[in-house]
């Protein structure tokens, strides 16, 4: 069914608006409240969740004002998280592949150098160029933008300290704190951002350190790793779980720890690490077995902290307000994004669920839906999850080993790379598709990708099981040749019949 129409059906029972002038919005619906009045939505924090539901709050003709402290808008994800990251991870990718794929496709020359300071200037000027699209978005939209550190007096008043000095109080009939999350460390580990950093200071090095560990496999610290992998540091990645990135489907997280290992990444697993010593000109760290065990030491230019990420917010005065937040210090919320004080919401990184800039986003549109008076929706079982390596690894949907424990009868339909045509034909064909679908059925239930581009093609199926598709409708349906995209249709096939062209 689709879900404008759920939507649509649901807006028939919205009579959720619990702050009693929230009847009184058909009017602000229609027009901009005038200026100097309380905003209809106030939110703290500018990253993609924040930034979002001001713009679509504003688009819903609802006066809104989004405050910021950082001074520049996009939040974490525009400003230290995917998109320098992702900067960096095209730009090592073109000089490994200059260094170690030019030649073979017949295409020689001499002097490959790395000009890192020019590597960090793009990257930078990507950050910029966004960040400031971002605040072209909120003067078109009409959206006030403060900024400053907001902190709550009451629960529709927000006082901010401007950051160029002073303050002033801004009023809200509802507000939605979108404050995000913050780099997590582990006890006993300082980071000064110099020898012990957290992804932030890795996006900026100034030099390529000639040894670097990684604590923690997970997204942003395999990203990281490949970064200064492909740039020439040696990287040796520690992780105390006995896998790389636990949320994987099984299958593909061991091709994709074999596929780094080719790439030289150097993997510690089932490992603790249980002393940091920076007194020296690098950084000594002490391992040992996360069992226990005889400890190793580790010598680094480098450790990068890759642990987690821990919902913000500190100085915003929620104990002040009485907002609930779980042990994590996340915020609860309803499924309205209420939190239990009336007229306080809240998205994205500061609320339990998968910590990425697109599931924030969605949060934010649902959330000012539901504030509007609409029916907002997020599917929390489509959001797609993408490591931005090479090739990228993508998946949707339930791993073979959630589907298994939930004890629903299966099938797997598997499609190697090797033999996609455009794969080949690129020579870039390692990886492979795997969808898991309901056996009675043939329902898809996940579909997982390594392959080039995967984060790209991932949609395909992200759109197939938000409209509850079968494999074989995804097999019926014509993909262009060449593409990657076919190996997708291919393991649809195998799923439920026979793949072609294996
Ligand atoms: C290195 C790295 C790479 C990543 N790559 C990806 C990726 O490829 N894809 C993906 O989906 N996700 C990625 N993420 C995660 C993504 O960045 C976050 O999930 C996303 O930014 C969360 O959005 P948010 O709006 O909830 O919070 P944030 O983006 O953290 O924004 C919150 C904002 O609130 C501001 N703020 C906090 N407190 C206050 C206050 N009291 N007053 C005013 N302002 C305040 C902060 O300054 C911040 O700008 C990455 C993260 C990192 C660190």
């Amino acid at each position: 069914m689709a879900m404008v129409s759920l939507a649509r059906r649901r807006a028939a029972d919205a009579l959720f608006l619990r702050r009693p002038q929230a009847a009184a919005w058909s009017s602000a619906l229609r027009a901009y409240a005038t200026s100097g009045e309380e905003s209809d939505v106030v939110v703290i924090g500018g990253g993609p969740g924040g930034y979002v539901a001001a713009i679509k709050a504003a688009q819903m003709g609802l006066k809104t004002t989004c405050i910021e402290k950082r001074g520049t808008l996009g939040g974490t994800c525009l400003n230290v998280g995917c998109i320098p990251s992702k900067a960096l991870l095209h730009s090592s990718h073109m000089y490994h592949e200059a260094a170690n794929s030019f030649a073979h496709h017949g295409v020689k020359f001499s002097n490959l150098e790395i000009d890192l300071p020019a590597m960090m200037a793009q990257k930078d000027k990507a950050v910029a160029g966004l960040t400031k699209g971002i605040e072209g978005l909120f003067k078109k939209n009409k959206v006030d933008y403060v900024k400053g550190s907001g902190k709550f007096v009451s629960s529709s008043e927000v006082s901010v300290d401007l950051i160029d000095g002073g303050s002033t109080t801004v009023k809200g009939k509802n507000i939605i704190i979108a404050t995000g999350s913050d780099v997590k460390s582990l006890p006993g580990i300082t980071i000064d951002e110099k020898k012990v950093v957290s992804s932030t200071g890795a996006l900026a090095l100034t030099e390529i350190p000639k040894k670097l560990v990684v604590i923690g496999a997970g997204y942003i610290g395999l990203e990281m790793g490949s970064v200064w992998n492909r740039l020439g540091s040696e990287v040796t990645v520690v992780e105390f779980a006995p896998d790389i990135v636990p949320s994987m489907d099984g299958e593909i997280r061991k091709q994709f720890q074999r596929m780094l290992e080719k790439q030289k990444m150097k993997f510690m697993l089932k490992t603790k690490v249980v002393g940091v010593d920076t007194s020296g000109s690098g950084v000594k760290l002490t391992v040992e077995p996360a069992a226990g065990g005889e400890p190793t030491v580790l010598e680094a230019d480098i450790v990068l902290i890759s642990a987690g990420r821990t919902p913000y917010t500190a100085g915003l005065g929620l104990d002040a307000i009485g907002v609930e937040t779980d042990k994590g210090g996340r915020i609860l919320v309803d499924k309205r994004f209420m939190t239990n004080v009336n007229g306080v919401y809240a998205i994205g990184d500061a609320i339990p669920g998968p910590m990425l800039a697109h599931k924030a986003e969605e949060d934010g549109v649902a959330c000012v839906e539901f504030i509007a008076g609409k029916e907002g929706h997020v599917d929390y079982d489509t959001v797609p999850g993408v490591v931005y390596t090479h090739p990228e690894v993508a998946s949707v949907g339930k791993t073979e080993e959630q589907v298994k424990a939930s004890g629903v009868p299966y099938q797997v339909g598997k499609f190697p790379l090797l033999a996609n045509s455009r794969a080949k034909a690129i020579d870039d064909a390692e990886g492979l598709v795997k969808v898991v679908s309901e056996k009675e059925t043939d329902r898809i239930l996940g579909v997982h990708i390594m392959a080039p581009n995967a984060g790209e093609i991932i949609h395909e199926a992200v759109l197939a099981l938000q409209y509850g598709a079968l494999s074989e409708d995804v097999a019926r349906t014509c993909h262009a040749h060449p593409t990657v995209s076919e190996a997708l249709k291919e393991a649809c096939m195998q799923t439920y019949s026979k793949a072609i062209h294996i």
